[in-house]
């Protein structure tokens, strides 16, 4: 056996002893629920006395620093230093965890002990995050214990607070630029595109939400009255949306739109099919830019919802002419849309066509990240997971859905490869959270067999310094 193979296979007997799911049984029973008050000696204590002290053992030396946020949780950081030549990778997880919803598990034995019931590990937290960085920790010291050193240096993050919005997380690397300079962050969150295929994303779309509203005047008028009369805002605010996306979901603003989707991020998707599950909706064949496949309108494209609408009262319809309207506008869009400029396209498109009455709010955004599916570091991930896996991974330029990766690729300017350890029946916000054994221990044993082959390559791997 190579050592290679040697540490694969400690990794996954490491799962196979119950080691692993010790550990992650001790780390779901601290409390960590970040949306509640009361949680900050746990999110402290997750850090300060399980994560600070397992990296410790394996020779990191760490650190836990208060929000700069204020109220919010603490961030852990961590580094094993082994050589200024060799290449550092920084990893990411969060501590916290959405409410337990402690009575409505209806599967395990509630929030905060972990059951393991047929292939699944029940508990909150076992999918997102802690049983995903408890993975790569692991894979970590069955590599260091089967090499005696690394190969490279790492440094982690552990934030606490993701599960609110992670305030305070931007502010906090911005000021500890030093302290988490790196070549690369390969972390895992999130679900893999399907359960049986590891999966390598690259980045997230981006989410931007704004509210249009039109107030044509104080109060509701009788319709028989003034209807002919008086200029209805529900019924003008509803052309305002048609003309910005048309009844096939088909964008319309200029500024609003993606550029053209780059041949690499084409060649990835093809062949991915998205739901399909037991219990997912049908996916709509016809719905989006005409011309896409659905992988490429979920994954590649820009879509804006309507989230919400009102003008009246529906509850309690009355024969009258309604003073206002307004609706929720949400926009998720991929890498190269013009965001920062979108109210500004947005009133423009508008008033072009006599719309010009409508007030646009600013966006809240969260930006869209894409590393370059040709980037080496993305190469060398693929071909070490196919070679660990007998398959190669599915790569998703990026996620439809959002997180806070620009911290890393746009604040740090780090590459960003994720590679996630769950699927997207998880229950990760609901009851019945849950990790699927198979696949951590097949995690196991392709992040023990990634970081084996970053120590062995790392001479060739790219530097940011
Ligand atoms: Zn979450």
């Amino acid at each position: 056996m190579s050592g290679r193979e040697a540490a694969i296979a400690a990794a996954q007997a490491h799962f196979d002893s119950g080691a692993f799911v010790r550990d992650l049984a001790r780390r779901v029973a601290f409390r960590t629920a970040s949306q509640d008050d009361v949680s900050g000696p746990a999110l402290q204590a997750y850090l300060a006395d399980e994560i600070g002290p397992t990296l410790a053992a394996l020779g990191f030396t760490f650190s836990i620093h208060p929000n700069p946020e204020g109220r919010y949780g603490p961030f852990l950081v961590a580094t094993r230093h082994e050589a200024d030549e060799l290449p550092t990778v920084l990893m990411y997880g969060h501590g916290d965890v959405i409410r337990g919803q402690d009575g409505s598990w209806t599967q395990g034995a509630g929030p905060w002990t972990v059951v393991q019931d047929g292939e699944r590990l029940y508990g909150r937290g076992t999918a997102d995050n802690k049983g995903q960085h408890g993975i790569n920790i692991a894979a970590l010291a069955q590599v260091l214990a089967a090499r005696g050193r690394l190969g490279f240096n790492v440094k982690w993050l552990v934030e606490t607070g993701e599960e609110t919005g992670s305030p305070g997380l931007a502010t906090f690397c911005e000021a500890h630029r030093a302290d988490l300079a790196a070549d690369v962050l390969i972390a895992s969150d999130g679900p893999r595109q399907q359960r049986d295929r590891a999966t390598v994303f690259l980045g997230s779309r981006g989410v931007a939400n704004f509210e249009l509203t039109l107030k044509l005047r104080e109060g509701a008028h009788h319709s028989g009255n003034w209807g002919g009369l008086l200029r209805n805002p529900g019924t003008v605010l509803a052309n305002a949306i048609a003309s910005m996306v048309d009844g096939q979901g088909r964008i319309l603003v200029d500024g609003l739109r993606p550029p053209p989707i780059p041949a690499n991020v084409r060649a990835a998707l093809a062949g991915l099919s998205f739901g399909g599950d037991a219990g997912d909706p049908a996916v709509d064949a016809h719905w989006g830019e005409p011309g896409l496949t659905p992988a490429e309108r979920v994954i590649a494209w820009n879509t804006l919802e309507v989230l919400a609408m009102v003008t009246g009262n529906p509850d309690f319809p009355v024969n009258a002419i309604p003073p206002t309207a307004k609706a929720t506008m949400h926009l998720r869009f991929v890498v190269g849309t013009d965001v920062a400029r979108l109210r500004q396209a947005v009133l423009a498109h508008l008033a072009a066509r006599g719309f010009g009455a409508i007030e646009v709010s600013e966006p809240v955004v969260m930006a869209a990240t894409r590393l370059d599916p040709d980037d080496a570091w993305v190469r060398f991930t693929l071909a070490s997971i196919e070679r660990s896996t007998g398959r190669a991974p599915v790569l998703l330029p990026n996620l439809g859905g959002s997180l806070p990766n620009d911290v890393f690729a746009d604040l740090l300017g780090l590459p960003t490869v994720w590679v996630p350890h769950s699927y997207a029946a998880c229950c990760q916000h609901a009851p019945n959270e849950h990790l699927l054994a198979p696949v951590a221990r097949e995690a196991l044993g392709l992040m023990a067999g990634l970081f084996w082959d970053l120590g062995e390559q790392a001479a060739t791997l790219p530097r940011r310094r």
